[in-house]
């Protein structure tokens, strides 16, 4: 049959080579990974892996029963699709059908990359390096109150480090979150024990401390740069696939690429979504969950819909649960449910009266209902959305 090449050994390139097999393919499958580990998970990186209270991360794939081949520790470097090969420093591979699942790598912070006691939180090096910094209590500084960010400073807090929080813009998630949604999230820093510095930038680290670009010194045993991510599509330069101005893949509405027999899944690709009208990069776990069912399905030629899902994902930070279902900007109409000083509130965004995203911390349930209005565009009350006693339903 037909040889299936998938490029990165992360959720997406192990989810599509299970979801192959699912969905009937017999033919060879090669997984490649830069990464010598065992394929894992990235979520316990920041959670209970980074704490100890999990030994381990790794997938619980069985890779030989799946006739599924692995080969890691290898980098693709290229791909040359008129020869229908990538190449690798071990030699080029060929493919009949290439999927690229390259995910993304972290921005580091100008000037300190190499420095000893900088550190990204992607791969299960960094939270290995980072788990000696939390056992032994150093003063952490991070730089960057995203959702890495946060949920760092959350599990050093809980490992008893003292942790400094530094952040550009004037409140936590500012890329991801509009500011009633965000603002209520810094008292949970504080009330974490955590120092939150808002619009504050970093000037420099030096060994054992971070000077600010206003003067100030934080005494920093470690600092923890969390300021987002890029794709990994560096490799594919001069491939002819189209990458988007973001450097994602851009993948059509069934993950296929600019060029035939290549599809693109997971935090490394974009797709145009009909649900929103625009073309969406999803870089969470779900989406490196269902997109490869869209890439399997197009790859055994099953019928299959357009890749068009409600994005999900979560975050636990501060003790808290929190969840975003959808899609929304700010010309959205957004709906409070709850009072955001309490310990469970949501958010709803509404676009033509009906929800296009939500935002729910610690109530479960109205994400759950949410997404499905969502998923259904049901048009809902505004003012029974805004009463948290009352489900969430159509109108
Ligand atoms: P990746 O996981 O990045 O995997 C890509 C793989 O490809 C990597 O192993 C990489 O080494 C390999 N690779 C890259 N380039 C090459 C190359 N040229 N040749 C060979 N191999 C290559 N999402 C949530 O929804 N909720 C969470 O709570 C959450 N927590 C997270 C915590 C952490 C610390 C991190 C880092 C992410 C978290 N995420 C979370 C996001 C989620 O983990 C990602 O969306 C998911 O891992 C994306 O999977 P992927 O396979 O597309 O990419």
């Amino acid at each position: 049959g037909r040889r299936v090449v998938v490029v990165g050994a992360g959720m997406a390139g192990v989810q599509t080579a299970v979801a192959l097999r699912d969905q009937g393919f017999t033919g060879p499958v090669l997984l490649l990974g830069a990464e010598p580990h065992q394929p894992y998970d990235r979520p316990p990186l920041s959670k209970a892996y980074l704490l100890g209270k999990a030994e381990g991360a790794a997938f619980e794939v069985d890779f030989d029963s799946l006739d599924v081949q692995l080969r890691l520790g290898v980098e693709v470097t290229g791909l040359r699709p008129g020869d229908h090969e990538v190449d690798t420093e071990a030699g080029p591979v060929p493919y009949d059908v290439l999927v690229i699942a390259t995910g993304a790598v972290p921005l580091t912070l100008p000037g300190t990359e190499g420095v000893p006691g900088v550190h990204l939180l992607r791969t299960l090096d960094d939270a290995e390096r980072l788990r000696p910094v939390l056992a032994g209590r150093h003063d952490v500084v991070v730089v960057g109150a995203g959702w890495i960010g946060a949920e760092f400073a959350t599990a050093a807090r809980e490992a008893g480090c003292a942790v400094t929080v530094v952040e550009a813009a004037d409140r936590p998630l500012a890329g991801a979150l509009p500011a009633e949604a965000a603002e209520p999230m810094a008292a949970w820093y504080e009330e974490g024990g955590v120092r939150l510095l808002t619009g504050a930038r970093v000037e420099r680290v030096e060994p054992g401390r971070v000077v600010l670009a206003d003067g100030r010194e934080l005494p920093a045993g470690a600092v923890v740069v969390g300021i987002g991510a890029r794709p990994a599509t560096g490799w594919l330069r001069d491939s002819g696939v189209a990458l988007g101005p973001d450097g994602t893949v851009v993948a059509d509405d069934h993950l296929r690429t600019s060029v035939p027999d290549v599809y693109a899944v997971g935090d490394c690709a974009s797709f145009p979504s009909a649900r929103y009208g625009s073309r969406l990069h999803v870089h969470h776990w779900d989406n490196a969950l269902q997109g490869p069912r869209t890439v399997a399905a197009a790859v055994v030629g099953a019928e299959s819909r357009p890749y068009d899902p409600v994005p999900y994902f979560w975050s636990e930070q501060f003790g808290r649960f929190v969840q975003y279902a959808g899609d929304h900007t700010s010309a959205d109409t957004a709906v409070r449910r709850g009072d955001p000083s309490g310990p469970a509130w949501a958010f709803v965004w509404l676009r033509d009266g009906a929800p296009v995203a939500v935002l729910a911390v610690g109530r479960p349930r109205d994400l759950a209902q949410g997404r499905r209005l969502i998923e259904a565009a049901t048009p809902v009350d505004p003012a029974l959305v805004a009463d948290p006693e009352v489900p969430l339903k159509a109108a």
